[in-house]
């Protein structure tokens, strides 16, 4: 099963993609990742990236094509995807098609996350992740069990990313709404798409995620 979890930054989709992980054991390709990984490592793609991440803009097509399509190549792929922060332009979500129809695979469902811009800043503004192991967090709303401790790996120390900033995160909502809300459409004609609202509690939008996949 190969699905696209699409919504503006902070909506949830990669707290949604590790649950979907577990479950249906399929693999998180979260574009983003690979971009802040491809900057700590100080290799070409990061350094084109890094400004533009910072600013809150979105990295040239061409670049997300490649990256994503040889993701896709990897052996782990095989029983299965979850596309999270890719496709974000009409090229992309062009350029998808294109390479699923070349390797032979199907998109099952691409499910919109709704949630409203105002509740996206306190998101992305609280948001933190454990340094060792990545497992997601948020100051308010997503605690973990013993304060100051991984619930997931035990780890005791806790990144935030550089573009979770108040300021950053208006360019990533004023990208997302002119570049990447555009191709709902797109999906809407294709049949695949199925909205959720990201605004109830988490355990909440996983059951009205696995009813959309369900239902797909
Ligand atoms: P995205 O991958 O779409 O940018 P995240 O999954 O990282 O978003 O979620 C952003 C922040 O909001 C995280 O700190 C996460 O813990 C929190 N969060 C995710 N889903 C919810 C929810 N349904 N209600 C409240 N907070 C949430
Ligand atoms: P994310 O982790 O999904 O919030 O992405 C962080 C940043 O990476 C975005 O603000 C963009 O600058 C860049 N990025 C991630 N995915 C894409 C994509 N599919 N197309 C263009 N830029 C992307």
């Amino acid at each position: 099963m190969n699905v696209i979890l699409l919504g503006p930054p902070g909506a949830g989709k990669g707290t949604q993609a590790k649950r979907l992980e577990e479950k249906h054991k399929l693999i998180q390709l979260s574009t983003g990742d690979m971009l802040r990984a491809a900057v700590a490592s100080g290799n070409d793609l990061g350094k084109k990236a890094k400004e533009i991440m910072d600013a809150g803009q979105l990295v040239p097509d061409n670049l997300m094509i490649d990256l994503i399509s040889d993701r896709i190549d990897q052996p782990d792929c095989t029983n299965g995807f979850i596309l999270d922060g890719f496709p974000r332009t009409t090229p992309q979500a062009e350029a998808l098609d294109s390479m699923l129809a070349e390797k032979g695979l199907k998109l099952h469902s691409v499910i919109e996350m709704k949630v409203q811009d105002e509740i996206l800043v306190d998101r992305i503004t609280g948001r933190y992740t454990c340094a060792n192991c990545g497992a997601g967090y948020h100051d308010s709303f997503q605690q973990p069990r013993v304060a100051g401790v991984c619930d997931a790996c035990g780890g005791t120390e806790f990144t935030r990313r550089s573009d979770d900033t108040a300021e950053t995160v208006r360019s990533r909502l004023a990208a997302y709404h002119a570049q990447t809300a555009p191709i709902l459409p797109y999906y809407g004609e294709k049949g695949v798409l199925k909205a959720v609202d990201g605004m109830t509690g988490i355990d909440e939008v996983t059951a009205q995620i696995e009813d959309a996949l369900g239902a797909a």
